[in-house]
């Protein structure tokens, strides 16, 4: 099961302006094919469906931590997408009964993915950045340790190759920030299934890395994670299971040469993170609508009943 924490596992700097062409450059990844929708359902089926669970927990364990760590990367890249699509927070215009007349949308007309406002209100879903629909195709999980284990190495440089490719397109720290915490991520998960690989078949695939080759500490938004150590970290997003994974992840193993030094860690529980953005209510394109102020009062009330 699922425990959830209302937290981001980073800390997004607000949006400097409205962009939702960054938006939908960012939505590529997480609906996109190598995007956090895809790590997810990945690893997550591949835990659902893993063979003699028992007796290969090591590997049962790595597959499971990091289907945790993937749903809240799905979380994270949302709330940047969402954060972008609707830009600066602002107090104004969370009162009722706004002024539609003058076509205060006009602009949205040209945005690429006319959808995400016209359906979504700027919100994330698990599309593309064309707006085609993430799907079950994306998954591969074919009951073959070494294959699962294979493919999500694929999956994780792909994921790097997005992930480089999507931040050369943006300027908003927002998108860059999304981009900087997940390429260091990307790398670990990369070399902790090539380290699973390693002890399955002797094959030393950590030597493939960093594909593609762009070392981290070539990225600026890489490093106040480089510096905390985040790329020699794995988290085991529960109370008390998945230690075994520190057999791969451990064990005197080291980071990756051109990252800064150190051996391998499993860290209990996830990390700190940053807080969930709060986005603003827009009277003029009806959300959160029916009579904002009453609803405020309602929810105030509520809360109040519940302490
Ligand atoms: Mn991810
Ligand atoms: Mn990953």
């Amino acid at each position: 099961m699922f425990l959830r924490i209302d937290r981001l596992q980073a800390e997004l700097p607000a949006p400097t302006k409205q962009d939702p062409n960054a938006a939908a450059a960012l939505q590529e990844l997480l609906g996109g094919k190598y995007g956090e929708m895809s790590t997810l359902g990945n690893y997550m089926f591949q835990s659902f469906n893993f063979r003699s669970k028992s007796k290969l927990r090591p590997f049962y364990s790595l597959v499971a931590a990091i289907t945790a760590e993937e749903l809240g990367h799905v979380e994270l890249v949302s709330n940047g997408v969402a954060m972008l699509a609707n830009g600066p927070d602002s107090d104004a215009g969370e009162a009722g009964g706004a002024d539609i007349s003058n076509a205060p949308f006009a602009a949205m007309q040209d945005i690429r993915s006319f959808a995400s406002f016209a359906s979504h209100a700027g919100g994330a879903m698990p599309v593309n950045s064309n707006s085609m629909s993430w799907n079950a195709d994306m998954v591969t999980t074919t009951g073959n340790v070494v294959v699962d284990l294979l493919h999500n190495f694929h999956l994780e440089c792909g994921a790097r190759l997005h992930k480089l490719r999507v931040y050369e397109t943006l300027t908003e720290p927002t998108g860059r920030e999304v981009c900087g915490y997940l390429l260091v991520r990307g790398s670990v998960h990369a070399h902790a299934y090539a380290l699973a690989l390693k002890q399955i078949t002797g094959a030393d695939i950590t030597k493939v890395l960093p594909t593609p080759n762009i070392p981290l500490d070539r990225i600026p938004e890489c490093q106040k994670y480089l510096a905390e150590g985040s790329h020699r970290r794995l988290y085991r997003f529960s109370p008390d299971d998945y230690r075994e994974m520190a057999g791969i992840w451990g064990n005197g193993e080291q980071a990756l040469p051109g990252d800064p030094p150190g051996e391998l860690e499993v860290v209990d529980g996830p990390p700190e993170g940053g807080k969930v953005h709060d986005l603003t209510g827009v009277a003029s394109a009806f959300a959160p609508d029916y009579a904002p102020e009453e609803m405020f009062e309602v929810a105030e009330r509520l809360w109040k009943a519940s302490r």
